[in-house]
């Protein structure tokens, strides 16, 4: 199930990975569907654009959603990613679905660094969030950046955030 959002009410619209194949099987370049919600008609593009160079990915992280019991992955790339809560009218790069209040739609930023040797490093920091980042049950310090090893445990607000030094496959 891939989850989008209408643009015009923001009611989530869940979209089976079946249909979307399908769609791409017919070689279709856009479809429409209709908001559950407002009857909106809403565009979709299915063949990704091209031109955008994208940072390379290293590692993603796993989010533990504790409401509904679904996991979200989101694979980080070189460089800063911003972490917070999704919200309708707030740009992150990595914006988290989540009901829960306590994290903040500003609240980690995840540093993927090359060392000299080619060996990539992960580091956290919180980004002034009200209730903190932890790493393993541990609050970090204002402007401290943690460095994270493959498996450790993030918490932001009730949340909590799994980082895997593993790529995922492009698409
Ligand atoms: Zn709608």
């Amino acid at each position: 199930m891939k989850r989008i959002f209408c643009p015009k009410c923001d009611y989530e619209i869940g979209i089976p990975i079946d249909k979307i194949k399908q769609w791409k099987q017919e070689k279709l370049q856009t479809t429409a569907i209709v908001c559950n919600n407002c009857a909106h008609q809403i565009r979709l593009r299915l063949a990704p654009p091209q031109e955008k160079r994208e940072r390379p990915q290293y590692g993603h992280i796993i989010v533990l959603e504790n409401v509904f019991g679904e996991k979200q992955t989101y694979p980080l790339v070189l460089g800063e990613n911003r972490l917070g809560r999704r919200n309708k009218d707030s740009v992150t790069d990595i914006p988290i679905i989540t009901g829960d209040p306590s994290m903040d739609r500003h609240h980690a930023i995840i540093k993927v660094k090359q060392m000299k040797s080619g060996k990539i490093k992960f580091y956290i920091a919180d980004d002034e969030s009200r209730v903190g980042t932890f790493v393993s049950g541990e609050i970090l310090e204002p402007k401290e950046w943690r460095e994270l090893e493959d498996g450790a445990i993030i918490t932001l607000g009730a949340t909590s955030i799994i980082l895997s030094t593993e790529n995922l496959s492009n698409k």
